[in-house]
């Protein structure tokens, strides 16, 4: 599969009548794909996946989940956002190489960081060697595996929200305003739960609602332990919600998990955005809704760098940095 196919596969929903748009964009500022299933108003949820980069099976099991709602008597009452590809600057590398990166500069850049090597394929970051899922302001830089210079994976950033894939994707959830996230991840078949920190009350809440996504799918629920700065941190932390990571895939697949594994997967997972929003409108109906401008909710931020500026600014970044250690070289 190409990345062009993956986004070709996302944009096919719109032959059936689903509208895509804009969550945001990324770092290189390709658009950040969503689309909304059900009511505007009342209760809504939020869906995303694509997080890292290698992980584009989740996107394509979203696609499948969005289409079979779709047109579905069940979701009432509320409604459902896809943020399908949170990361598709990485998804374009691992799928289509690291000559697919136009800029000369990156691209040497990202082969030493990934050790010389010109294999992609288990590469998790963003294009500037960020691992998004440890970005969020959620006890930033405090997770057991997190790594503090550049590199393929578990780097968190220089600080917290420093990438524009989160800034999208939180400026995305405060517009929508779900009251129960899910991020689709590979792999594990697991289901993790809770954040340190977060209540007991909402410890019970948000264990009680897994429990019927294990259930449905079949995965164990396991509460997060040693885990910071990921979006579903971020939920529970910030905003007080019930949000669940979803690890497609059993643990012997190898990453990019297979296209000929997504029927299964898909069968897995196919029941859980209708019972994530069905559990998030039971917990929330005593809350008063006013219904959103909907214009508001699609209206993104477009300003910011593309992929030529993103090539002469990273030139001017590595040039002051050695101009730097000479200057120190010098000095001694
Ligand atoms: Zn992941």
């Amino acid at each position: 599969m190409t990345y062009q196919e993956l986004v070709n596969q996302i944009l096919s929903l719109q032959d059936e009548g689903l509208e895509i748009f804009n969550a945001g964009k990324s770092v290189l500022g390709k658009n950040i794909l969503a689309t909304h299933v059900g009511s505007y108003s009342g209760t809504q949820i939020l869906i995303q996946g694509g997080i890292h980069a290698r992980e584009y099976i989740t996107s394509l099991l979203m696609v499948e989940q969005a289409r079979n709602i779709f047109n579905n008597d069940l979701v009432k009452n509320g409604g459902i956002y896809f943020v399908f590809l949170t990361n598709p600057d990485g998804a374009e590398i691992v799928l289509d190489g690291i000559d697919s990166v136009g800029c000369e500069i990156t691209r040497n850049y990202l082969i030493s960081a990934n050790g010389g090597s010109r294999d992609f394929s288990q590469y998790k970051a963003n294009i500037n060697l960020v691992d998004l899922n440890t970005n969020f302001d959620a006890e930033w830089g405090g997770g057991s595996q997190n790594v503090f210079c550049p590199a393929t994976e578990d780097f968190v950033g220089f600080y917290p929200e420093s990438e524009r894939e989160v800034e999208s994707l939180i400026n995305f959830t405060l517009r929508t305003r779900p009251l129960l996230t899910i991020s689709y991840h590979s792999k594990g078949n697991v289901i993790y739960y809770g954040f340190d920190g977060e209540s007991e009350a909402n410890i019970e809440r948000d264990r009680a609602i897994g429990e019927s996504l294990s259930a449905s799918t079949g995965y164990p629920l396991i509460f997060t332990e040693n885990s910071t700065g990921g979006y579903k941190d971020w939920c529970i932390n910030s905003l007080k919600i019930p949000a669940y990571t979803i690890e497609v895939g059993s643990d012997s697949l190898a990453h990019p998990i297979g296209i000929e594994n997504l029927p299964e997967i898909y069968q897995q997972n196919k029941d859980v955005p209708i019972i994530a929003l069905e559990k998030a409108i039971e917990y929330s109906k005593d809350i008063d809704f006013t219904t959103p401008n909907v214009q508001n909710i699609h209206k993104e931020n477009t300003d910011g760098p593309n992929e030529k500026s993103y090539c002469s600014r990273l030139q001017s970044k590595l040039d002051r940095r050695s101009a730097y250690r000479s200057f120190n070289r010098k000095r001694q």
